[in-house]
């Protein structure tokens, strides 16, 4: 049997609801053996979520899951193990997040050009280290203005909305190699979730190991069998270890839940093997 891993979770450092403190105390209570912090673009949770791992026994690998571009599209790409004082990481994170917070004010002028209190709905979101357009979505929802955080995407934030803003990002290559720079190994994350054809999926993986790549997400919260065949066959074309996780943001979401115990598929290495830790023997 393998032990419970999750490798992909969100804390408030980023979207997240829970303190690292508080998403390792509910990954004891799953029983997760071994836990990785991937906050979008910052490693702000890393100190907190290892001593908190500490206390509960818990094996704890430093993250991030860094955004970037790629022909043109959004693509993410999860650092597991990396050193979280590695000074280029910093500054690599530190850059995107100036970028991300000048893009929360820009949304906010947007939101108040069309008359809503675009200021105090990007309060929340100018707090945390690192702000994303959810938090405003989640603002938006909670003054009452629409009726779910999707809502708020779908009518003022998304491409084509009122209150869109395209972000920048750094490109694939230049993200891998900040991972790898750092000591860890870049995985492609979630990769059922680009909206595009098996070839161009293809083509993604194969440029993401080309620039030093070493895993992909295999398993995850919400994956339907047909799309972890998928990721499974990309990693094995493509000899990348196979990762595990539950993109972990909020206890509310039950489908998302902390912890994942699916076996990898057949023939596909696990980045526990990639990355010398054992945590076999637990059922
Ligand atoms: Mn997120
Ligand atoms: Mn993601
Ligand atoms: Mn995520």
């Amino acid at each position: 049997m393998t032990a419970r891993v999750d490798l992909h979770t969100h804390s408030d450092c980023s979207d997240g609801a829970l303190t690292p403190a508080a998403l390792v105390a509910r990954a004891a209570v799953r029983e997760v053996a071994l836990l990785a912090l991937t906050d979008h673009d910052t490693l702000a949770g890393c100190a907190a979520a290892r001593a908190a791992c500490e206390e509960h026994g818990i094996r704890f690998l430093a993250g991030v899951e860094l955004t970037c571009e790629w022909q043109g599209r959004t693509v993410h790409v999860v650092g597991l193990a990396v050193n979280d004082a590695d000074p280029q990481l910093l500054a690599h994170c530190s850059s995107i997040l100036t970028q991300r917070r000048e893009r929360i004010r820009q949304i906010a002028s947007r939101l108040s050009v069309a008359k809503l209190p675009g200021e105090s709905l990007v309060e929340q979101a100018l707090r945390v280290p690192s702000p994303t357009r959810t938090h405003i979505a989640r603002a938006m929802c909670a003054a009452g203005l629409v009726p779910t955080p999707q809502h708020a995407f779908d009518r003022w934030l998304n491409r084509g909305q009122p209150a869109y803003v395209a972000g920048q990002w750094p490109d694939l290559a230049t993200v891998v190699r900040g991972v790898t720079g750092a000591g860890g190994i870049a995985v492609l994350a979630h990769p059922h979730r680009y909206k595009v054809s098996n070839g161009v999926l293809r083509q993604l993986t194969a440029e993401f190991r080309e620039a030093g790549g070493g895993g992909i997400e295999v398993s995850l919260a919400g994956m339907a069998p047909a799309a972890a065949d998928r990721a499974a066959t990309l990693a094995r074309r493509f000899d990348l270890s196979g990762s595990i996780g539950s993109d972990f943001h909020e206890p509310d979401l039950p489908w998302r839940p902390l912890g994942r115990f699916d076996k990898l598929p057949e023939g596909v290495r696990p980045i526990t093997a990639h990355l010398g830790l054992s945590v076999e023997g637990r059922s």
